[in-house]
């Protein structure tokens, strides 16, 4: 039997980083030398190859050519290996994991994104379980020799969540990462338990990779709170960069019933733009047949982002509007759950 092959592919971030005793700072370690740093995976029966992005990068800075080459890769190297790792900054990771989720077709094999709070080379850290953990999933495979998680997820603090679900919660704890909306994958403790009826898998085992590069970013996000002023809005909305406003509201998907913010929002979508709601909570979904402020929104065109997070709904804006000019058909997408990223 062959080994079975894993790519760590490190692109930046807290967990690749090592304490440089001489200049007395954190620096990043050559992944080159994974093995020295986590001798542990050498326990497991498997090939790992490790790819570094050039520069690295603090995931805070991170933008759509970065994911555009996450995917491209995927592509060039996706017959190669059984399981992708994708060591990532946190900051961003929600965004990226979401990004990849829409622009990966086709995907049969784990794509797993993980990271930590603390540097793999500081004795504490949490990188190593999240390393070795997501090693062990990305290589699990189920009777029939398939892999038993082929999505885009993220692993953190022992729980293995659908990327496109997850918000970075903590700045501070291992448990940096939730995913309010959609039960958890899998969950590892003395064993990795697998919820298989949470797990999305591809009609075709053998189909090949495709990937969506072309992206459109051209997407604002507008947070409604107590005291929003006219002037704001006004300006936010009619910048003429944005084919896209994510409106986060207030619970259920409202906002203020004031005149005057309805007419402008009534007038962005009267002048093209796609205004989507998404919630500013953890947890749950507008529904904007609850309360006469939402039902006003929903009158001026406002479409209905259900439980999706912020994170995803850009990322799937990003997606949807890079694929056509045409603005009605992306709507008619984003109330379609494509990639388990809405319940619905
Ligand atoms: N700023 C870092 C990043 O997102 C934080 C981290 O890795 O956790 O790249």
């Amino acid at each position: 039997m062959t080994k079975s092959s894993l790519l760590l592919i490190y692109t930046g971030g807290t967990i690749g980083m090592k304490h440089d005793a001489e200049e007395q700072t954190l620096k990043p370690f050559d992944f080159r030398q994974i093995l020295e740093e986590v001798p542990e995976l050498l326990k497991f029966a498997l090939k790992v190859d490790t790819y570094t992005f050039d520069p690295l990068i603090d995931s805070s800075d991170i933008e759509a050519k970065h994911w555009i080459e996450l995917a491209q890769l995927l592509k060039e190297k996706y017959d190669q290996y059984d399981g992708f790792i994708i060591l990532h900054g946190t900051d961003t990771m929600a965004y990226t994991a979401s990004a990849l989720s829409f622009m990966l077709d086709g995907l049969s094999k784990p794509v797993i994104l993980t990271g930590s709070q603390l540097p793999i080379g500081v004795a504490r850290t949490d990188g190593k379980e999240n390393l070795i953990s997501s090693v062990e999933i990305a290589s699990a495979k189920d009777n029939d020799g398939h892999p038993l998680v082929p999505e885009v997820c993220i692993y953190f603090d022992s729980l293995l969540m659908r990327g496109n679900r997850c918000i970075k919660v903590n700045a501070d704890i291992f448990a940096a990462f939730q995913s309010p909306n959609f039960p958890p994958l899998a969950k590892a403790g003395i064993n990795i338990k697998y919820y298989e009826e949470y797990i999305r898998k591809p009609l075709d085992w053998y189909q090949s990779l495709s990937i969506n590069t072309k992206l459109d970013t051209r997407v604002g996000i507008l947070k409604i709170h107590p005291g929003i002023t006219k002037e704001a809005v006004k300006y936010f909305l009619e910048i003429s960069h944005h084919r896209a406003i994510i409106l986060e509201t207030y619970g259920a998907g409202n906002a203020p019933m004031k005149e005057w913010f309805i007419q402008l929002i009534k007038e962005a979508n009267m002048s093209g733009k796609i205004l989507l709601n998404v919630t500013q909570c953890l947890a749950g979904k507008v529904d904007m047949n609850i309360y006469a402020n939402g039902k006003a929104l929903s009158k001026c065109g406002v479409i209905n982002g259900y439980d999706s997070t912020t994170e995803s709904a850009l990322a799937k804006l990003f997606y949807l509007m890079g694929k056509t000019e045409d603005n009605e058909w992306v709507k008619t997408m984003l109330i379609r759950n494509l990639k388990g990223e809405i319940s619905k």
